[in-house]
Formats: structure tokens, C-alpha cells, sequence
């Protein structure tokens, strides 16, 4: 079997959110940097599955952002017509920062409906977001979702995450959470066959920049350090569970 490199990871990147998407397109695509697109409406998909269309390393996903639930929920036709075109759904889930208790309902209301139109198909890969909404989301998940299911920039509590693990659901892990406490403690315990990294660009900083997929390896850095071992073999472990669920084909070494 050839010798394959490992490559960096990022599974939540808002591509079409930065000030110019092709050109992040080509430099993420030179690094060979694995990259999930998510979009937040399902009337902007269509924009990044066109700029993605023949890229070797970025996929687009379709979701419907839970903070955006309220104005686009009439885009769900759009979402279900879209879905047959993508393996990849995101951004979708529950926030419940809001108090509104018709907009948590009407966010539940689509998430169950995303769950169920994905599984029907099955074999989606989903990267979920759970903010103050952890237990409803890994309850509405279930145990026997059939697909991968991805909890993005997770902020439950540990017993949540366990639950979640239990459950056979992924973490992603980004540069903010590996600058708090509570994102500290998660990695700690967090299986490292679980774990994936991402940005959450441009919505996650580092310094006065917007994060980009080059970025995962402040994360990868933390994790070297929780997991005992060197950075690149690190990179190695979650390029591996990338692998394991996503269809993924290993790109040889060059000499
Ligand atoms: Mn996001």
C-alpha cells in the first residue's frame, strides 16, 4: 500500500462568509487542507456548491443556521431539494440563547425535520450546532442515527459530551475552545477517536484575523499536548477518524 500523508482537517468553515471565497478556495486547496464549507441558508448553497464544484479537498454542505430559523424557515422546500446533491449538511441544530419560547420551538421543529429528510437517505455527514441546547440536541440525535453526526464547537457540560459520545456522535474542535476553561476540560476528556478539528471561520479569531483552515493546527497543537504525543501524530489521529467516516480517498506522498 502506497504511503499516504496526512492532511489537516477542518469540518465547519464558513467559506462564503469571507471578503473573497475563491482565493481562500485556492490556497486551502494547494495546502490540501480537508475542508467542510457549511452555509447558513439554503438559498446561498447553491453559490458555494458552484465555487467547490471541482475542488479536490472542499466540500459544500447544506444547512439552515438555528439562529436563522426564524427569518428563512420558509427556505425548507429549498433544503430538502438541495440535500440529494451534497453528503454534507451544516450548519443546522438548536441555539438556545434565545429566550423566544416560539423560536426554540420552530428551531426544534426544523431540526427534527433535517434529522428525519437525512435519514431517510442516510450516510449524511452533519456538523451540528448545540449551543445551551446540548441534551435536547443529543436526544433528538438519538442512538441509531444513520449518519454521521458531527456536534461543532461543543460547549455542554462533560456529562453531556459523554452522553454524546456514547451516543456515537464526533466533537470539532476549534482555536476559541482551546482558549477556555471549559474547552480545556472538554479536549482533556474527550476520546480521541471522537475528536475532528475546524475553524468556525471567519466567526472564530485568532489575533485581529478571521481563522482559515490552515488554522486547525492551533488546535492540533492543544491536542498533541492533551493526548501526549507529537503534533504530527496528532494530525495523523484525526485525519484517521476523518477517514473512518467520511469516504475520503488518501492522497499519496510525494518524494
Ligand atoms: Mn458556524
Amino acid at each position: 500500500m502506497a504511503e499516504h500523508r496526512t492532511c489537516l482537517v477542518d469540518t465547519h468553515c464558513h467559506l462564503d462568509l469571507y471578503p473573497d471565497p475563491a482565493s481562500l478556495l485556492r490556497s486551502v486547496e494547494a495546502a490540501g487542507i480537508y475542508t467542510i464549507a457549511v452555509t447558513n441558508a439554503p438559498s446561498v448553497f447553491s453559490h458555494t456548491k458552484q465555487l467547490t464544484e471541482k475542488s479536490r479537498y472542499v466540500r459544500a454542505a447544506i444547512g439552515l443556521h438555528p439562529e436563522l430559523v426564524k427569518t428563512h424557515a420558509h427556505e425548507r422546500p429549498l433544503f430538502w431539494q438541495h440535500l440529494a446533491e451534497t453528503r454534507y449538511v451544516g450548519e443546522v441544530g438548536l441555539d438556545h440563547v434565545t429566550p423566544d419560547t416560539a423560536d426554540r420551538s420552530l428551531q426544534r421543529e426544523v431540526f427534527a425535520e433535517v434529522l428525519e429528510h437525512c435519514a431517510a437517505i442516510g450516510g449524511k455527514i452533519l456538523t451540528v450546532h448545540s449551543r445551551r441546547a446540548a441534551s435536547t440536541v443529543i436526544d433528538m440525535v438519538g442512538r441509531d442515527f444513520p449518519g454521521v453526526v458531527i456536534l461543532h464547537w461543543f460547549s455542554g457540560s462533560l456529562r453531556e459530551a459523554s452522553r454524546a459520545a456514547d451516543n456515537g456522535l464526533y466533537f470539532s474542535v476549534n482555536p476559541a475552545m482551546t482558549r477556555s476553561k471549559s474547552g480545556q476540560a472538554l479536549i482533556e476528556r474527550l476520546d480521541p477517536d471522537r475528536v475532528l478539528t475546524e475553524t468556525d471561520g471567519p466567526f472564530v479569531s485568532l489575533g485581529k484575523e478571521p481563522a482559515t483552515p490552515p488554522d486547525v493546527s492551533v488546535v492540533l497543537r492543544h491536542l498533541a499536548e492533551a493526548w501526549r504525543m507529537d503534533e504530527a501524530e496528532a494530525a495523523n489521529r484525526v485525519f484517521s477518524t476523518l477517514r473512518r467516516v467520511l469516504p475520503v480517498k488518501p492522497v499519496e506522498a510525494t518524494p
